[in-house]
């Protein structure tokens, strides 16, 4: 059976957490971990038997809750190595140091490890930002400490977090002196179980699951859409885009549900409380889809064979679902039916009903 829940959408956190034969997948994790352990299980779903995190891109609202959940699952996160690049960034602030300091520094986090071998890290996510998702600190470059990513999607299939319990820096031996393993997760924000790289335009398998990536234009490092498919079900996923393109287009064909951003409505964005720029920001090609654009798509380009279409991403602040809502069910023009595009809210305050297939 292929499942598909989204636990929330929308500017202040986005998760969805989707199953198809053994293999189940979260797709973002931008709600704290305990927040989205609470809506999974609400939503029916178990946490840990999940056995990947999947990342679109970087920005807060996507990936908030995404080192503490990853480390108290011990699952692997699939990024694009760009994204990667971003997030540790943006936990990273710009550091700049001495060799002498930096060999003082990790004199010191020898010290302390030996002191308290078994010191659990300080773990908590960032903060709530109600702003619309802001990109972190500006490219900083930092050296990449993960574990070697397969480059083979055949090496794709998660460890089951049960039998494969994640690897405790804690426990390991003294600090490599060249400083490649964070002697705490106290040291390194960044730490993950294991990352995996993907690229936009090679697809890769998660167990069960075959995964396309395709890029999305959005002011983030390297952001990215996906096709999902298992058991012959093919479920699309496009939030967090200027407009849509040709390849993106190309890519939302054939699908059995698609979930679609449609941000913003143009006018309350306009006469709406944002600052100029961000409203700039927002509507610009590298912003987020807006009510029209969506409608725009689903009435001219959107070959109308999915199942559901899901309308995501929605501005608490620039729209109202029944706006976003009438404007789609006049794109879809009678096309909607029981048994196919049947239209959909996703909600950022609670998972929308999981549709199975
Ligand atoms: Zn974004
Ligand atoms: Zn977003």
């Amino acid at each position: 059976m292929v499942r598909f829940t989204v636990l929330a959408s929308g500017s202040r956190g986005n998760c969805t957490v989707l199953s198809g034969g053994r293999t189940r997948i979260l797709v973002d994790a931008g709600l704290s971990c305990r927040e989205l352990f609470r809506r999974m299980r609400l939503a029916g779903e178990e946490p840990t038997t999940l056995n990947a995190i999947v990342i679109t891109h970087e920005h807060q609202d996507h990936v908030n809750g995404l080192a503490v959940t990853a480390r108290k699952l011990g699952i692997p996160v699939y990024f694009t190595e760009g994204t990667h690049r971003a997030w540790m960034r943006w936990l990273q602030p710009r550091r700049q140091m001495s060799y002498a300091q930096w060999l003082e520094m990790v004199r010191k986090q020898a010290a302390e490890r030996q002191a308290e071998p078994e010191t659990e890290a300080g773990e908590s996510d960032p903060p709530d930002d109600p702003n619309e998702d802001s990109p972190g600190e500006p490219a900083v470059e930092n050296s990449v400490q993960t574990t070697p990513a397969s480059s083979d999607p055949a090496q794709g299939s998660a460890p089951n977090p049960a039998l494969d319990p994640a690897p405790n820096p804690a426990l390991d031996p003294a600090p490599d002196p060249l400083g490649e393993r964070p002697a705490t997760l106290k040291d390194d924000p960044t730490w993950l179980p294991a990352v995996e790289y993907f690229q936009a335009g090679q697809p890769f398998s998660i167990g069960d699951v075959c995964i396309s990536p395709f890029t999305i234009p959005h002011d983030a490092a390297d952001p990215v859409g996906f096709v999902f498919s298992s058991e012959g079900v093919r479920l699309g996923f496009a939030t967090d885009l200027g407009y849509i393109p040709p390849n993106v287009r190309e890519q939302l064909r054939d699908l059995d549900l698609l979930l679609l951003e449609s941000n913003h409505d143009l006018e309350m964005l306009r006469d709406g409380p944002y600052p100029w720029p961000v409203k700039q920001r927002v509507l610009s090609r590298v912003g987020h889809l807006s009510n029209d654009a969506a409608s725009e798509f689903l009435a001219a380009d959107y070959d109308g064979q999915a199942a559901y279409v899901i309308l995501g991403h929605l501005s608490e602040n620039n729209n109202l679902p029944e706006l976003a809502r009438v404007a789609a069910e006049r794109a879809l023009l009678g096309r909607a039916s029981l048994l196919a595009n049947r239209l959909l809210l996703a909600s950022q305050h609670e998972p929308l009903s999981a549709i199975s297939f």
